[in-house]
């Protein structure tokens, strides 16, 4: 699905120069890198705080934490995305509350989310799915209306735009992850999160050290999650080609959308937004044949997410049923990822994209 090889070589010399300098330094947590990569992360998303962290899932638990999030609170999310969005949300002891997707974006549906609300309601996590932003005015304004804080899970979408602010930086707090195959990946794990609230910030900043204030002064429990030197340098030398890593995405996305059109249900570009493209996702009733035609010419694909959340053994104690998400639970049957990276050949795609009308044909 992938060829993270293929972005390593042309910036290879200088990750092993900045690997040396730290190797060098002996500095490893909490240093210079980390330090700049916050304030590069934050400058890049026009806002003023960023806090490095261990992963994404890291940085949606404590973003709920900082906002105080707790238990007997609801926090209303998408039954369709990776299940950390809204395992996070148990972590701080809260109910998580599914809202169905719009099938045309395969985002949370703001619609679906007013019907959601109750007096426990505390918070949307909005997911901005495959790297498409979700549709942030009408949530923002929900969420003014009904008092309620809202979580940006960017995970799959650094870089994308909605109205030409970067997705992350539009809500309470966004949280990113530089999980190794995310738009912006890291050598290992990572993650941050982005908020103009220096109150939501500090917190962070403190939860992510076990919450020390100073030298063995700890004035709550915390957590460690800190974002290590090494990531930090590796990413800072990647984030100088986000733009052209999500403009590459972008032009194969266009490439397989031209070829493609016609005969499945290509991913849909919202107005006033960019989308980055972390997954070309289709939509066909007809997947297994195209899976199995891929599959016969050594060529990957993915259903991303095959189950709805609802549907997962873990989330079986929310009670709910098959049918109660009608749009999410019809995306997890059609769904169907194809390779996408930034060193795609477009020759490559064009090949995959005849495959699949071949497929399509038999
Ligand atoms: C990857 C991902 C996460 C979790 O990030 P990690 O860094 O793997 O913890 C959360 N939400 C979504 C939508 C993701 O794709």
């Amino acid at each position: 699905m992938l060829d993270i090889k293929a972005q390593h070589e042309p910036i290879k010399d200088e990750i092993k120069t900045a690997l040396k300098d730290i190797l060098d330094s002996g500095r490893f947590i909490l240093g210079q890198n980390v330090l700049s990569f916050e304030q590069e992360v934050a400058s890049y998303h026009n806002v003023s705080e960023a806090v490095g962290l261990a992963s994404g899932t890291d940085a949606l638990y404590l973003s709920l934490r900082a906002l105080d999030i707790k238990e007997g609170d609801e926090v209303i999310t998408t039954p369709f995305t990776f299940i950390a969005s809204a395992e996070a949300i148990t972590y701080v002891g809260a109910t998580p509350v599914f809202a169905d997707i719009d099938r045309n974006t395969l985002n949370i549906n703001p619609a679906k989310i007013e019907e959601k609300i109750t007096p426990k309601t505390r918070a949307i996590v909005v997911v901005h799915l495959f790297g498409q932003p979700a549709d942030m005015d009408e949530i923002m304004e929900i969420a003014e209306k009904r008092n309620l804080k809202v979580i940006e899970d960017s995970a799959q979408a650094f870089g994308a735009t909605y109205k030409d602010a970067a997705v992350g930086g539009i809500g309470d707090a966004g949280c990113f992850s530089f999980y190794p195959s995310k738009n912006l990946g890291a050598y290992g794990d990572g993650g941050m999160m982005i908020t103009n609230d220096p109150e939501i910030s500090g917190k962070v900043k403190l939860l992510r050290n076990h919450g020390a204030t100073g030298p063995y002064q700890h004035s709550f429990i915390g957590y460690n999650s800190r974002l290590d030197e090494i990531q930090a340098a590796i990413l800072r030398i990647k984030l100088k080609h986000i733009d052209a890593y999500n403009r590459n995405r972008r032009n194969i996305a266009a490439l397989y959308t031209s070829l493609l059109g016609g005969a499945v249900k290509c991913p849909v570009e919202m107005q006033d937004r960019t989308h980055v493209y972390h997954q070309y996702t289709i939509i066909t009733p007809e997947r297994s044949k195209i899976i199995k035609a891929l599959k016969d010419n050594c060529i990957s694909s993915v259903v991303y997410y095959p189950a709805p959340l609802h549907f997962q053994e873990a989330f079986k104690y929310l009670g709910y049923e098959a049918g109660d998400f009608p749009e999410s639970e019809a995306a997890a049957r059609e769904v169907l990822s194809i390779p996408i990276y930034p060193e795609l050949d477009p020759e490559k795609a064009e090949l995959i994209a005849e495959i699949i009308l071949k497929a399509l044909k038999n």
